[in-house]
């Protein structure tokens, strides 16, 4: 690990004592990385110079902004951010009653392959570091000057499909030192790979775990997600309850309507049979098309039907409110069209 803002504040001072430095200098660097948000080491007052010049063999991880698209909708703050190797990717600022919510990319593309999904089209490109996390949000709460309270992992990528630094980021995030966010007010979404989502559960953290359901069954969810012919929703869904039963948290489904696939009252029924007695929210949202695939958004009236259904046989259910409607449309768009646009351009 040479990378210095993805380093616990334990790694940092053994950092220390190899560049024959003092350990407590250790939670002075944290604390200028992932407290007041600084870029260089020049910045860094309290450290003497010499070793301020001995750390410049540490780049300091530090996301550029290419883009910045605002909502005159809502407000939403679409981002564009370029990494030190020179790939892009989007995060999400969205403002809500309850405080500011960032919704994070996990890696450079994915290779998940979910049908619906922009993100997915052109296969992994790398996984990001944990700082490449954080400084999204970081980037975004300098830029504004406006404190970020929530996080979801829901962009671009799959977190479990990069666990470590996944992990790495969460215990950076939410402890003491740094911007110490609330691990209640991180949520992490999967499309379910079942012996990460069993491992996380072994971590005893108090996040949220959302999981992309998008179906009522197998033969369903197979059509829409690769990922459901490796695991069975039986296996998925019972990793579900073994994290609310290690963790006491309530799960989240993600449930994406598309039009005359998943969206019929039957469907909203074998739904209901399949998640009742697991300890639930469902979330729904209909299908923001992507011009790759013919999926088709279902209808507000079969939207609402839908959640009715689910509330009649007992299950919690929120249509979740769209944000930056005019900025783009679904996870993975803002990058896509830019490395269409630059591709174009070479
Ligand atoms: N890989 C993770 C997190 C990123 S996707 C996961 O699969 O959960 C975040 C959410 O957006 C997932 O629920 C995903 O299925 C959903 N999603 C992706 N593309 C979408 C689209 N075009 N319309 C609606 N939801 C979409």
């Amino acid at each position: 690990m040479t990378d210095i803002k993805s380093m616990t504040i334990e790694e940092l001072k053994t950092l220390m004592t190899e560049l024959g430095d003092k350990p407590f200098r250790a939670k002075q660097i944290y604390s200028w990385l992932h407290e007041h948000l600084v870029t260089s080491y020049d910045e860094m007052t309290n450290l003497p110079k010499g070793l301020r010049e001995k750390l410049k063999a540490y780049p300091i991880t530090a996301l550029e902004t290419a883009d910045v698209q605002i909502s005159e909708i809502d407000g939403t703050r679409k981002y564009l951010f370029r990494l030190s190797d020179g790939n892009v990717i989007e995060s999400v600022l969205m403002g809500y009653k309850h405080g500011n919510s960032v919704c994070i990319s996990s890696q450079a593309g994915c290779r998940m392959g979910c049908r619906f999904c922009a993100s997915t089209i052109g296969g992994l490109t790398r996984n990001l570091l944990a700082s490449e996390m954080l400084d999204q949000i970081y980037r975004i709460q300098a830029q504004t000057g406006e404190r970020v309270s929530n996080v979801v992992v829901m962009g671009t990528g799959e977190p479990l499909d990069n666990y470590d630094n996944f992990l790495r980021f969460v215990h950076i995030l939410t402890e003491d030192g740094g911007l110490h966010i609330s691990q209640r007010n991180v949520t992490v979404s999967t499309c379910g790979l079942v012996p990460r989502m069993n491992d996380l559960a072994e971590e005893k953290l108090q996040i949220t775990l959302a999981l992309s359901l998008h179906a009522p069954n197998d033969i369903k969810r197979q059509e829409l997600m690769p990922i459901a012919r490796k695991y069975s929703m039986d296996e998925v869904l019972q990793a579900c309850r073994n994290y609310f039963e290690k963790t006491g948290r309530r799960i989240t489904f993600e449930y994406s309507l598309v039009a005359g696939v998943n969206d019929t009252d039957e469907d909203a029924e074998e739904l209901a049979g399949r998640i009742r007695g697991i300890n639930c929210h469902v979330n729904l949202i209909p299908v923001n098309p992507i011009k790759e695939r013919s999926f088709a958004r279902s209808t507000r009236q079969a939207v609402e039907n839908f959640k009715i259904k689910l509330e009649k046989c007992g299950i919690n259910v929120t249509i979740r409110r769209e944000m930056g409607s005019d900025i783009d449309g679904a996870c993975g768009q803002l990058r896509k069209s830019y490395l269409e646009k630059t591709e174009s351009e070479k």
